[in-house]
Parts: structure tokens; sequence; C-alpha cells
């Protein structure tokens, strides 16, 4: 007869790992099956490589930041902001908090957080990587045969931990969802969340690669302002990309689908625009003789003078002594008031987040089981929650893979 196992983990992510380590640390038989070679290849990346893996922000923030976010309200309770990084600092990594209050690893390196994961998961848990779960059938005994690898493991619990689409290449190419349909569960619409914005404007290949801090950007649909941001963006090739510009496809994505939308960069968002007049006819008289474009070197970074100038309609060689108000109006409302047409939104494939999922109102908010399939567990980003940069999506990978772990049952 074959080993049976009290759970079957499916998926070293975050979510996963930190579930196989709850379950191990209770006694609980813990098998950790991992099709990548190794795991938490996602985790090594997030974070630009320096992993943001929480916020400082109350559980009543934490919950308001997320769609369905009251279903995370147990989770977050079980296994906080502070639980985790105290569980961080006690495997030796030490956390420091930045802008944001944003968390990261004070080392700056997401491959820390990742390896004292797996190493805490290797004590508490067997790991085979290397090994995809095609599928999860129960059988009349009430034991789950999780088939992989050319065989079946037999366990009397499973822990759905598969993550998301997007970032196929890590591993997370949606199968939990295939699992999750197969015993009669609700998948909610799959699309990108957190994804990069795709421009159309005749600047972008000159803009390309620029990174701005302390803009304000928003997006608008007509006159109607949708949503707002301030904090940095960069343009890209195909348009642009940063944290403002993620947060904004998260809050707008629907929209983007159905209207024409703008986005506006305001260059000097702490200026009133009583102030950037009065700064603009200091600065034109103080230049005189010289040209325009030398005048707003001391207002924009260098590359984007030419672009400005072209989308203001003033000649590049213009001298600052020529601006007339006409000028300088359109200088200033362009400084508040850059737009670029919105074309669309990159591939779910390059997407921070998935956002649909696994229905939360078919699992239990305190244990994370399934409210169809007992002894059913589902963690991680395969649920239907998603929220803006800020450490907020793996948080909520680690509390609800942590409340999974420590619910399951190994005794039935
Ligand atoms: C580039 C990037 C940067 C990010 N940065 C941040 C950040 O700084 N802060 C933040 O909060 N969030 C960030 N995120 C989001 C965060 O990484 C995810 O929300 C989080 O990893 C989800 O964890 P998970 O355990 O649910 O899933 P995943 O991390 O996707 O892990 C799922 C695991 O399951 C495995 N798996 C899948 N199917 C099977 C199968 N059939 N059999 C066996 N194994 C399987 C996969 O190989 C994978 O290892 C970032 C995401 C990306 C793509």
């Amino acid at each position: 007869m074959s080993e049976i196992f009290d759970v079957i983990v499916i998926g070293a992510g975050p979510s996963g790992m930190i579930a196989a380590i709850a379950a191990g640390e209770r006694n609980l038989k813990t098998l950790l099956l991992e099709k990548k070679s190794r795991p938490g290849i996602k985790l090594s990346i997030t974070g630009k490589g320096r992993c943001n893996l929480t916020n400082s922000a109350d559980i009543g923030e934490f919950v308001k930041c997320f769609r369905n976010g009251k279903f995370l309200y147990a989770a977050f309770n079980a296994f906080s902001n502070e639980d985790l990084i105290s569980f961080f600092e006690n495997l030796g990594v030490q956390c420091k908090l930045e802008r944001g209050g944003r968390y990261f690893p004070e080392s700056g390196k997401a491959s820390d957080i990742a390896a004292a994961l797996a190493k805490r998961a290797k004590i508490f848990s067997k790991i085979i990587t290397g090994t995809q779960v095609k599928s999860v059938s129960k059988r009349k005994d009430g034991l789950f045969e999780v088939f992989a690898g050319g065989g079946s493991f037999v366990s009397k619990n499973v822990i759905a931990a598969c993550g998301g689409l997007s970032y196929p290449s890590t591993g997370s190419t949606g199968d939990g969802y295939e699992i999750a349909e197969n015993f009669g569960h609700t998948v909610k619409e799959l699309s990108a969340a957190l994804v990069p914005l795709v421009l159309d404007s005749p600047y972008l290949k000159e803009l390309s690669g620029l990174k701005l801090k302390n803009v304000g950007v928003s997006v608008l649909n007509g006159k109607k302002t949708l949503a707002e941001e301030f904090g940095e963006a960069e343009f890209t090739v195909f348009g642009a990309d940063g944290p403002v510009i993620l947060t904004l496809s998260s809050l707008t994505g629907e929209e983007i689908k159905k209207s024409e939308l703008f986005l506006s960069v305001n260059f000097k968002p702490a200026l009133s625009p009583e102030q950037l007049n009065l700064r603009l006819l200091r600065e034109i008289d103080k230049f005189g003789q010289y040209p325009v474009k030398d005048m707003l070197k001391e207002l924009l970074p260098v590359r984007l003078i030419k672009p400005f100038l072209n989308y203001c309609g003033i000649n590049i060689a213009k001298k600052c002594s020529q601006i007339n108000k006409a000028d300088r109006e359109k200088i200033s409302a362009s400084l508040f008031d850059f737009r670029f047409k919105i074309k669309g939104v990159k591939d779910i494939k390059e997407a921070i987040v998935t956002r649909g999922g696994v229905s939360a109102d078919e699992i239990e908010q305190k244990t994370m089981q399934s409210k169809l399939v007992k002894g059913l567990y589902f963690c991680g980003e395969m649920i239907d929650v998603d929220a803006p940069t800020g450490g907020f999506n793996l948080q909520a990978a680690f509390s609800t893979g942590y409340l999974a772990g420590k619910s399951v049952n190994g005794g039935e």
C-alpha cells in the first residue's frame, strides 16, 4: 500500500511553502510538490529582485486594499504583517521598512527570502521538485489521489497553492484553476491586474527608458478622472510601467477595455497653477536670449524637453524672449497635464498578479477549506483576491497559506 500523507501541498511558491511549514510544524506528514526544478522561482524575482514582502498598514487598511478584502480578514488575523516579519527575522533574514510602508529584506535580495523559506519547508515537509501535478481526485475511501510525475500520491488533505497565470516561465500557468473546476468550483474570470499600459504616442521612442520620480499620474475618461496616483513611473518602448502605472492599470483595467482613455502626467504635482506661473515668468526672464529648451532644464529631465516642446507646438530653437503669453500658458498646462492615449494593457503573462480565480464565496474564510470538498484547501494568488503594489499580494499569499496549513486536519 502506498504511503499516505496527511497533506499534499501543490506548488512551492510563497503560499505553498508556508502552508507546508505550518502543517509540518504540527507534525502532519506533509508532501510539497513543485513542477519547476526549484521552489520559489517567482518569489525570487519579486520587487525587481528585492522582494517587497509586506506592508506596515494595519489589518483594516489591508482589507480595504483588496478586491474581496473581507474574505482575507481571518487570514490576516491568523498571520499578520508583524508575524511575517518576525517569521523571517527568526530565520535570520532581517527586514527593513521603506517609503510607502513597504518592507524588504535588509540584504535587498528576494532570493534570501525564497532560500530561507525553502530551507524551513525542507525541515518540515518532504519536497519533490520537477514534478507537475496533472490532476487530483477523491477516492471512495475519502482519500485524495494526486497524479504527478507518471505516478500518484495519496493524502488525507490537499492544499492547492498553484498561483495565477502571470510570468508562466516561473511555473504559474494556471494549473490550479483546472484542479478547482474539476471539483466543481467556480473560477471567476481571469484577467491581468498590475500590468504595464500600452500607449499610443509619437514620443515613446524618445522617452523609452526614462524614469520619473514624484509625478502625479491619472487615467482620464473625457473630463472624468477615473484614478490618480503619485510616485514613480517609467516610459517603455510600448508605453508605461512602474509602480503608479501598475496600480492605475489595476484600478481602471475594466474601463480600459470599454472606453477611450488617456493617461495624464503631471510633472509638477507639488506646485499650484499660480506658483508654476510665477516660476515660469522668473525662469523665462532669467534665460532671456537663451533658447527655451535651456530654460526647461530647470523644470524637466533633459530627455523630456524635445518631445515636450513638440507636444506644446513650440519650436525648440525659440528664445525665451520670444515666448508669448499663449506659449507660456501652453507650457504651464502641459507641465500639469501631458497626455497619452491608452491603447490597452500588456498581456496577462506580463502582469504582476492575476485578477479572478477560485471564487472566495466557495472557500471558508476561517480555514481556507473548500465549502464544496472536505479536505481540499486553497491559498495564494489562485483565489479571487488582488491588491495594488506595496507588498499586499505577497502578504495575502503568506497569510492564506499559513491559515490553510494551520487549519488542515490530519486526524480524519
Ligand atoms: C515580476 C513580479 C514581481 C512581483 N513583486 C511583488 C512584490 O514585490 N510584492 C508583492 O506583494 N507581490 C509581488 N508580486 C506578486 C507575487 O509574486 C504573487 O502574488 C505571489 O508569488 C503569489 O504566490 P503563490 O504562492 O500564490 O503563487 P506562485 O508564487 O505563483 O507559486 C505557485 C507555485 O506553484 C507551482 N505550480 C503551479 N502549478 C503546479 C502544478 N500543477 N504542479 C506542481 N507545482 C505547480 C509553480 O511552479 C509555482 O512555484 C510580483 C509578481 C511578479 C510576477
